[in-house]
């Protein structure tokens, strides 16, 4: 074809679309929030079962030991490979699940894979020597990255699995931590780590007559292959060949597992409040020769820094990692750079932020009218909302497995499933019978944070973190927090808060805690605590920054932005170094290489 005869894009009618966005959240803005959903307990424990391991008896733990982390996930991995290639190997983890891996032990739903591309989000690839397999791993090749940090760093020795954490209390005269579990253990640690995770707690959507239901039920994050046949490596379903199944959400989850009940229910009702972005996925697998060519000394570390520059500042000449965030970010780059110098003010860059975003979302939309084969199925498939109000997805087979005999969008026009009953579940007015109801309805974010970890910190003086963080988080780094000496939170907010791509922030936290007890234990130090002054100073650093990207109150509602619920306390504290990402990881890495650790106080 000549480019001659190439149809233009019809101009963007910027304000239909943006009323069209208003109308939409304005169709889910609920008065409950949070609380429309329900906490598994009680009678609906069950869903919380490990459908995965055993678990095993032992005795309790009364001994003492160097380092205690909390979470068996990338956090406790990598600050625990950390630690141990600095020398500290009485590294003690605590996990909830019977294995390593955290959201990867739990989520073992078929078609579950990292949405950020492998070669960075898996941790850890140099030291462990793993190639990974494909662009995009599947959930079982990273479960499997975490099982083998675990053996090559010996922590299996000394993990506690299946365990989890109901008091950890300092102990200012012995200048120790003093750690419960619900299974009796009750032992002392120098030092403490906490990588719980932002989405470990499932949650279920409160519908009215959700205990009612006598079909089978799950939620995604305790998939029952019991019942459903198949295994996680992508073994048909064979037990839903005679079955009528109904999944309840479009997040993330649902859209990888879909097309794979898709192909095994003899019928599926895919339920949506609100539909997902689902762009191109181009998943490849990774090439041998290829990667031996570039898996020189330093790759990972190479690799990481340049997506951190595609994403959040600093020299993106080049994309290595060319997924679908480096071409969000680079579109609106590109956009950024159209104005003219002189006209770059912070309004008019945002302005050009807003017209890459439009041009994404009209693309996006585009995609589901050329992969959906029936009308109104397509248009109810339509995302509208700019593309940062909720989580993007990727998916090459998400949309076409509408088009399978026997799959149908049951969409509730914003407003959810209305009950579920006996037999079934019931969407304005029709009640739907089905054999099985899927639940792929999330995890907690907005709780309380002792809710969700089941445990409150007890620093000096009896302080509780809740206390503490009544007003929103503080702490040097996103990793220090006054008033809790020894202890080390490992998360993205109030460091890079590089949220494309967390296992980054992870491993590089590892590494400043590694650097840390090193430290303290090398000038025989007990104690190590930022230092009042230091926190609020980094505190105040944070609020000169641009403030938060997401949660915009203008988006339709979801976790990004509480459910559209007022953001809370302390909301303008969830954010990262003001310079950005980029800046962030050179300035920590000068701030451990110094050696003086300003802001710490060792004793
Ligand atoms: P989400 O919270 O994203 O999705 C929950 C879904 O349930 C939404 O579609 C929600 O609709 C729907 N829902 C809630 N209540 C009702 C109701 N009453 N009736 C009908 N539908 C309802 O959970 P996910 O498990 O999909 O994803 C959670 C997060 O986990 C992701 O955002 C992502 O961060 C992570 N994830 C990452 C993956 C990866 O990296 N590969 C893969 C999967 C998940 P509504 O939108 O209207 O609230």
């Amino acid at each position: 074809m000549s480019s001659s005869t190439v149809t233009p894009r019809p101009a963007i009618d910027k304000v239909a679309i943006r009323e069209k966005y208003l109308a939409e959240r304005d169709k889910r803005l609920r008065a409950d929030g949070n609380a429309q959903y329900l906490r598994i307990a009680d009678q609906l424990a069950h869903y919380l079962e490990d459908p995965y391991t055993p678990r095993v008896e032992r005795a309790a733990k009364t001994d003492h030991v160097t380092f205690t982390f909390i979470g068996g996930g990338f956090a406790g991995l990598v600050t625990g490979a950390r630690l141990v290639e600095a020398g500290i190997t009485d590294v003690r983890i605590v996990e909830k699940g019977g294995d390593f891996g955290g959201t990867w032990y739990w989520n073992r739903y078929p078609g579950a894979q990292c949405d950020t591309a492998s070669m960075i989000y898996m941790p850890l690839l140099e030291e462990t020597g793993h190639m990974p397999t494909e662009k995009y791993a599947h959930a079982p090749e990273i479960l499997e990255q975490c099982q083998r940090i675990g053996r090559q760093y010996g922590l299996y020795d000394n993990a506690l699995f299946h365990t989890e954490i109901s008091a950890l209390t300092w102990d200012e005269a012995a200048s120790h931590w003093v750690v419960e579990t619900h299974r009796g253990d009750r032992f002392t640690s120098d030092f403490v780590g906490l990588g719980t995770g932002p989405l470990h707690v499932p949650k279920l959507p409160g519908i009215p007559g959700i205990e009612s239901f006598k079909g089978h039920s799950f939620h995604t994050s305790r998939w029952d292959y019991g019942y459903t046949g198949g295994d996680p490596k992508g073994g048909a379903l064979t037990g839903l060949a005679d079955k009528r199944v109904a999944i309840i959400g479009t997040g993330a989850t649902s859209v990888q597992c879909v097309p794979h009940l898709a192909k095994a229910c003899r019928e599926l009702l895919v339920v949506q409040r609100t539909p997902s972005s689902v762009d191109v996925r181009a998943n490849v697998p990774i090439d041998p020769d290829w990667f031996a060519s570039i898996a020189t000394p330093g790759w990972q570390g190479r690799w990481l820094e340049n997506f951190t520059a595609n994403q959040a500042g600093g020299n993106a000449e080049i994309d290595l990692v060319q997924d679908g965030w480096t071409d969000l970010s680079r579109r609106i780059r590109a956009k950024i750079l159209d104005l003219p110098k002189d006209q770059r003010s912070p309004m008019n860059m945002l302005a050009a932020y807003e017209d890459s975003d439009y041009e994404k979302m009209e693309e996006i939309r585009a995609r589901v009218d050329s992969l959906v084969s029936d009308h109104e199925t397509a248009q109810n498939l339509k995302a509208w909302y700019r593309q940062l109000c909720k989580r993007p997805c990727f998916h090459d087979s998400y949309l076409q497995a509408f088009n399978t005999p026997g799959t149908r969008l049951i969409d509730t026009d914003g407003k959810g499933v209305e009950r579920i009953t006996e037999k079934g579940l019931v969407v304005a007015g029709v009640e739907y019978e089905v054999d099985c109801i899927i639940y792929a309805s999330g995890f907690e974010v907005g709780t309380d944070y002792t809710r969700r970890t089941g445990f409150d910190l007890t620093g000096v003086g009896g302080l509780k973190l809740s206390e503490a963080w009544a007003s929103g988080m503080r702490s040097k780094h996103g990793i220090h927090v006054h008033g809790f000496p020894n202890a080390f939170f490992v998360q993205p907010t109030q460091g890079a808060n590089l949220i494309s791509n967390v296992p980054h922030n992870l491993t590089d936290s590892g590494r400043t805690i590694a650097t840390v007890v090193a430290h303290a234990r090398a000038r025989g130090a007990q104690r190590v605590e930022v230092t009042q002054a230091a926190q609020d100073a980094w505190i105040d650093l944070l609020l000169t920054g641009a403030g938060r990207m997401l949660g915009s109150p203008d988006c339709t509602p979801g976790y990004y932005n509480n459910e559209g619920q007022a953001a809370g306390p302390g909301a303008e504290l969830y954010v990262g170094y003001p310079a950005g990402a980029t800046a962030y990881f050179a300035y920590i890495d000068d701030w451990r290489k110094s050696g003086r650790f300003d802001g710490l106080a060792f004793s």
